[in-house]
């Protein structure tokens, strides 16, 4: 078992070269997937950006008067499903913010109808944020609003929200919203319902290297207890449109700080399948070199994802499954295209 002082002693170039750091976390990927490198065909769908907690963190939520602020009608969320299901989708990818004057049954029926109209699209939807809020105004507990969203057709859930699961940093980055024992319990419910989930680390604001370690140990003392996570992707910091990054005069991190992140993450978290070097996040460049630093996972074509563009991510909205097939190849892996549960998709 690797010691707290030990994991955060990687995070200092000046004790520990990155190429070291890479070539042992390569190692644990090789374990787990071989010259496999994962990513599906999927569509980002972001309902309302109208969310009540407003964090510093976040340039994507708005209050509900502003004039960025919109609401997708359900039968323009179908539309955007049927699109995905055309472009041969095999997820569909549901995050939002947390809209006070939505009820619960919008959620469920959301999920219903998606599941009812399109049954091939596997539907990730719902950040643990999002679930303790379906709770809270249903006055359900956690577990039976998990056990009605599955019954509806939800399968997995995202990993969002996680941000730092330390509370004092929690404080400063996005006060209003539930804090990390609430992420943790949403996730563990889930895992005993049966639902699989992914987990972030949103790294590179005002967390210390301790912050980044604790939360890390976190994740893999929950993957020990339930073994429902299948991946975690760490998340750069976008700091260009944000309160905090404003305040704090914040910079984006480095892809030499982004490539000791994810070999760190491949390190500790050895109980989890997957490292995930998600290209919306990351950069392609940045994505496609840590596939040697221990990822081995490209996420997806994701169309039409909102919450890290309007944070000022550069990347495009989409790319091609032969773009990320050539990414994967040029890098000396064998693509393998997969559903939301890690499960090779063959296609015809
Ligand atoms: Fe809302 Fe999530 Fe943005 Fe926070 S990060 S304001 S919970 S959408």
């Amino acid at each position: 078992m690797i010691s707290m002082e030990k994991a955060v002693r990687w995070f200092d170039s000046a004790q520990t070269p990155l190429h070291e750091l890479g070539t042992q976390a390569d190692a644990v990927r090789k374990k787990w997937s071989g010259d496999a490198v994962y990513y599906n065909i999927n569509a980002h769908i972001n309902p309302t950006n109208v969310c009540q907690y407003r964090c510093a963190l976040c340039a994507y939520s708005c209050d509900s008067d502003s004039p960025r602020a919109y609401r997708m009608e359900l039968d323009e969320i179908l539309q955007r499903a049927e699109d995905a299901e055309k472009a041969g989708c095999t997820e569909v990818h549901l995050v939002s913010g947390v809209d006070p004057r939505l009820p619960y049954g919008w959620y469920l029926e959301m999920v219903r109808e998606i599941h009812r109209t399109f049954p091939t699209l596997l539907i990730k939807a719902f950040t643990a944020v999002e679930i303790a809020w379906m709770a809270e105004i249903s006055g359900k507990s956690l577990q039976r609003v998990l056990a009605e969203l599955r019954e509806a057709g939800l399968k997995t859930l995202p990993g969002g929200g996680a941000e730092i699961l330390v509370d004092s940093v929690r404080e400063k980055i996005c006060a209003r919203k539930p804090m990390s024992e609430v992420w943790l319990e949403v996730h563990r419910t889930a895992h005993r319902l049966g639902i699989p989930s992914t987990a972030t680390i949103l790294y590179g604001h005002l967390e210390t290297w301790e912050d980044r370690v604790q939360h890390l140990f976190r994740l893999r003392e929950l993957q020990a207890e339930t073994g429902g996570f299948l991946a975690l992707i760490p998340l750069a910091f976008h700091p260009g449109a944000t309160v905090l990054g404003k305040e704090n005069a914040l910079r984006r991190t480095s892809a030499e700080e982004d490539l000791r992140m994810i070999a760190i993450s491949r390190l500790i978290l050895d109980n989890f399948p997957h490292i995930k070097a998600y290209w919306i996040s990351l950069g392609i460049g940045t994505a496609q070199t840590a596939l040697a630093y221990g990822a081995d996972d490209l996420d997806g074509t994701v169309r039409q994802e909102r919450i890290h563009h309007d944070a000022g991510s550069q990347t495009p909205q989409c790319l091609t499954v032969e773009e990320l097939c050539q990414l994967i190849r040029e890098a000396g892996r064998i693509p393998v295209e997969r559903d939301s549960l890690y499960r090779p998709v063959i296609r015809s």
